[in-house]
């Protein structure tokens, strides 16, 4: 029985190292330490933390599955990650994959990091894809695609505690970071105890220290080290394994999180074409895995299908686990869109105005921004006439948040652009149940015709829990109606996302969108008048100056001059999505009902989930920010990767969650 635990570092906007310059290789003044070695680093980084860790010859021999993960302290310039990827690309075969984590808590910033790996002409290819994603300082996790099968999760924050919190593990370090002598609090035995609980059996690490504290946290961590020839001047440095490492402790307290046995990944079954299904489509398609997409309509054609959507969220005040994960989530998508779609069609960055239109509100937005140290390349706080002129259009609203990157999306075809990877098959038809099979699940159709596969995803957004397996999830339908209005040639509308109760969208192709209507309990999907006349209400105040310049150009604002379309979305009753493996509801609750009398007390055992059944929805109006990240969620875990969020914040969107609170309050009693 242990006492339950789920801390979570605080949410912190990072500072940026001062810095000097010697011949293009940067200084940190704070440490005054080097980042890398001018001339010869690469030379350094390949002969330190490449070769004593063993990865031509690793690289070359990968036929797992999953990637090949490399976890680093301290990412500074990304010298030593860009070396292990170009080596990757040397060394392993076709379809091998490589992971890079790296921990770093003072970030360059963008121009320094271009300056720092301007030093590398030979890694230009490289840098350039690094900088282009570089994220926000920003604590937390962010995850870059690099390329198709090499990603990289920069761990924004103090190693130890990023490395406590990571829910993922390592083939080989690189412990890197200042000296020791300089740097000494890095240097410590939780460091070397948190990567440890973080290795894969048989990791390896390399160090370019032989400082005694570096030798005993490794021994008394469980590493096994010796001295290796150093590089150049340097006589000697230090590499090592463990062989066994410990068991992650962090399960005792939450063991219904435990993830379930990893099962066979050849062939995923995905149930609903919408962004949840499409997004977990193309991650687990860019993985190597052959997915098939069983959509009952068409693509987008539930809650995903309007033509363009808004790419934003509305934070909790207080930071709490869910607005960590919809910050990630925004953040996430932010760069997967701007990777994956430069071109922007599919989507634009046009920034997002969120007004206050209210006092209260106005105070909730200013307890926001003190509550999330962010920067302002994430979100600013603004008042008038700050405010209008940064929306480019007048607004009434005395107090707003401007997120810059935010913007909107062609949600629908964004769906038909991911569901076209070559690795995915669509196919038309109404999954009605699921039979589990010895080693994988039966999917019967409406047809009477069935579909077999290793595993499968329900991203079927209200109607995911309909089958046998899922019918505990507590799901609410909200009805959601967009209007639409042909815009004169004289009006321009707004160039940029502006949202208070609901949203309005620059034009696209001259038609104005605004909306939605939010009509909980409510799954009907024809267009109504009232919703149209709410949207029109709510642009009204949201907009005023813009509803007076179309009545100007004598377009009367009426619900018959409207076109729209209505469909539903679906929601947790906390409002957090679910992402992750099914949770067999009747376990739980019996293996857990001592937590009604007593939530202290925690039974050993793990929690039982429908073998290789998972699953994506109650996304709500917020899709296109959460959807991606949960798909990444949910694919890292079937592949056996690290996840692309901190363990507390991956269990805060596990589908079992209500069981257990459900089981503390006494209603399964
Ligand atoms: N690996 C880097 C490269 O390839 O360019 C060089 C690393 S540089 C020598 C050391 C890095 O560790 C710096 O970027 C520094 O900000 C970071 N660092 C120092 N203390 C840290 C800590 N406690 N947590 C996270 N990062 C830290």
């Amino acid at each position: 029985m242990t006492q339950r635990s789920n801390a979570l570092p605080p949410l912190a906007a990072l500072t940026t190292p001062a810095l000097t310059w010697n011949e293009g290789a940067p200084h940190a003044t704070a440490f005054d330490d080097i980042y890398f070695t001018r001339g010869d680093g690469r030379a350094e980084t390949e002969h330190v933390f490449l070769g004593a860790n063993h990865l031509p010859e690793r690289f070359a021999a990968w036929e797992a599955s999953r990637p090949f993960v490399i976890g680093e302290t301290g990412f500074g310039t990304g010298l030593n990650m860009l070396c292990a990827w170009a080596c990757f690309e040397q060394h392993a075969p076709p379809n091998a994959r490589l992971h890079l984590l790296s921990t770093e808590k003072f970030p360059l910033e963008r121009e320094a990091l271009e300056q720092a790996l301007a030093s590398w002409p030979s890694l230009a290819s490289y840098s350039q894809a690094l900088c282009a994603q570089w994220p926000a300082a920003v604590s937390g996790i962010h995850r870059l695609h690099l390329t198709e099968r090499i990603t990289l999760d920069l761990h924004f924050g103090d190693t130890t505690e990023r490395l406590e919190q990571l829910d993922g593990q390592v083939d080989a370090w690189f412990l890197d970071g200042f000296a020791p002598s300089k740097n000494p609090d890095m240097w410590q035995p939780e460091l070397f105890n948190a990567m440890a609980a973080r290795s894969r059996p048989g990791a390896t690490f390399a160090t370019f220290t032989c400082a005694g504290i570096v030798k005993r946290g490794l021994k008394a961590a469980g590493f096994n080290w010796k001295k290796v020839p150093g590089y150049g001047r340097k006589r000697e440095m230090l590499a090592g394994s463990i062989e066994t490492p410990p068991a992650d402790q962090r399960r005792q307290a939450t063991p219904w999180f435990t993830p379930p046995s990893l099962a066979s990944v050849k062939h995923v079954v995905v149930v609903g074409a919408g962004l949840a299904g499409s997004s977990v489509a193309a991650a687990l398609a860019r993985r190597g895995v052959k997915v098939t997409v069983v959509e009952r309509e068409a693509p987008g054609a539930g809650g995903s299908g309007n033509r363009q959507g808004a790419l934003y969220v509305k934070l909790a005040a207080e930071t709490n686990h869910q607005s960590r994960v919809y910050l990630a989530g925004l953040l996430y998508s932010q760069r997967w869109l701007a990777k994956h779609h430069a071109k922007q069609v599919l989507w634009q960055p046009c920034g997002v105005v969120q007004l206050a239109s209210s006092d209260k509100e106005a105070r909730r937005q200013q307890r926001f921004m003190e509550q999330h140290p962010l920067p302002c390349e994430v979100v600013t706080s603004m008042e008038n006439p700050a405010l209008t002129e940064t929306a480019e259009i007048s607004i009434n609203a005395s107090h707003g948040l401007y997120y810059p990157q935010a913007g909107w999306v062609r949600p629908k075809a964004l769906c038909e652009h991911l569901l076209s990877h070559p690795g995915v098959a669509l196919q038309q038809g109404e999954v009605s149940s699921l039979t589990q099979l010895a080693d994988g699940w039966q999917l019967n159709l409406a047809d009477g015709s069935t579909l077999e596969a290793d595993q499968v995803v329900i991203a079927s957004a209200h109607l995911a829990n309909r089958f046998a397996q899922t019918a505990e999830l507590p799901l609410q339908s909200v009805r959601g109606q967009i209007s639409e209005l042909q815009l004169p040639k004289e009006v321009a509308g707004p160039t940029r996302v502006v949202c208070a109760g609901g949203y309005v969208a620059p034009a696209l192709e001259g038609v104005l969108t605004f909306g939605a209507s939010f009509v909980p309990n409510n799954a009907t999907t024809d267009v109504t008048i009232d919703d149209h006349q709410r949207n029109i209400d709510e642009l009204r105040q949201t907009l005023p100056a813009l509803v007076e310049e179309l009545a100007q150009a004598g377009i009367e604002l009426t619900p018959e001059h409207l076109q729209g379309r209505a469909a539903v979305r679906a929601a947790s009753p906390d409002k957090t999505p679910y992402a992750g493996p099914v949770p067999v509801t009747a376990a739980w609750q019996a293996d857990y009902s001592l937590l009604s009398k007593d939530a202290t007390r925690v039974a050993d055992t793990p929690g039982e989930h429908y073998p290789g059944l998972w699953i994506s929805t109650a996304h709500g109006s917020r899709g296109l920010a959460s959807a991606p990240l949960c798909a990444e969620v949910i694919a890292s875990r079937m592949c056996d990767e690290p996840m692309p969020l901190e363990a507390p914040l991956v269990d805060h969107l596990h589908p079992g969650r209500r069981i257990i609170s459900a089981i503390i309050r006494g209603e399964n009693a």
